[in-house]
């Protein structure tokens, strides 16, 4: 399988992961358009997407998903609550309901998904299986067991490293909102994410993209530097780091 994190932040979320017959993404959080272009600079075309999977209902998750499926007939898949909580697509044909734990086969490639901890009405992270296990966990509030288990035997994880508490702290933020993103239900700060991975991640796990990133209380380097510091404690800890970007994909990384 290989991965490329189209965009991340809370501007939108796309990720893309492919094997060599299809492909999903995991939400379609930029436009339509700007999708269609992302995949054009990793030399991908939409053709190949069997299925968008969406996590939860916050538009930097959603906001694509109804113009790309209906232009190149994508399934939408969703939880139902989710699904009833926002509009996913206008062809409701390409609305396909899942439930916590299932899994979705597309010939080789599965997805699977898990519930987390989200202000969200049934927010759900996914796992994506060839061979290989990829994990996509943004958006959370803290690492729950349903994470941490998932983080444990992973091979390639896109995980959240929102923010470094201290620029959160004296950052421009009103007070109500630093509370919720420090709450078991807002986003995962820097330290949080290298923690889950050090005490719980095996050494299997080979990539890690830092994903979500906060414009305004962090910084790539910031997430990066504490990331690697908290990881490197473990020898047999390796993984290949790299942070997303709002603006442009990663490259097409190997799983
Ligand atoms: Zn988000
Ligand atoms: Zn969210």
């Amino acid at each position: 399988m290989k991965v490329s994190v189209l965009a991340s932040g809370s501007s939108g979320n796309c990720f893309y992961v492919e094997n060599e017959e299809s492909a999903v993404l995991i939400d379609a959080g930029i436009s339509a358009k700007q999708i269609v272009e992302r995949l054009g600079m990793i030399k991908k075309n939409p053709e190949k997407i069997k299925g968008i999977f969406i996590t939860h209902e916050h538009s930097d998750h959603i906001k694509g998903v109804d113009v790309f499926a209906r232009n190149f007939n994508i399934p939408v898949f969703a939880t139902k609550k989710t699904a009833k909580k926002c509009f996913l697509c206008s062809n409701q044909e390409l609305v396909h309901l899942i439930k916590n734990n299932e899994v979705v086969d597309l010939g080789e490639m599965k997805v699977e998904s898990f519930s987390k901890s989200h202000t969200a009405i049934d927010p759900v992270s996914y796992n994506v299986f060839n061979g290989k296990k990829v994990s996509i966990i943004t958006d959370l509030g803290y690492s729950c067991r349903n994470v941490l288990e998932n983080v444990s035997d992973s091979d390639f994880l896109c995980l959240e490293s929102n923010h470094d508490i201290r620029m959160l702290d004296d950052g421009p933020y009103p007070f109500y909102l630093k509370k919720w993103i420090k709450s078991d239900k807002g986003h995962l700060s820097n330290m949080q994410a290298g923690l889950c991975v050090l005490e719980h991640a095996s050494s299997k796990l080979k990539n890690v993209v830092l994903s979500h990133i906060s414009k305004t209380n962090n910084t790539p380097l910031l997430a990066l530097t504490t990331f690697s510091g908290l990881v490197k404690e473990r020898s047999d800890l390796t993984p290949r780091i790299c942070v997303s970007n709002r603006e442009i994909p990663t490259s097409l990384l190997k799983v």
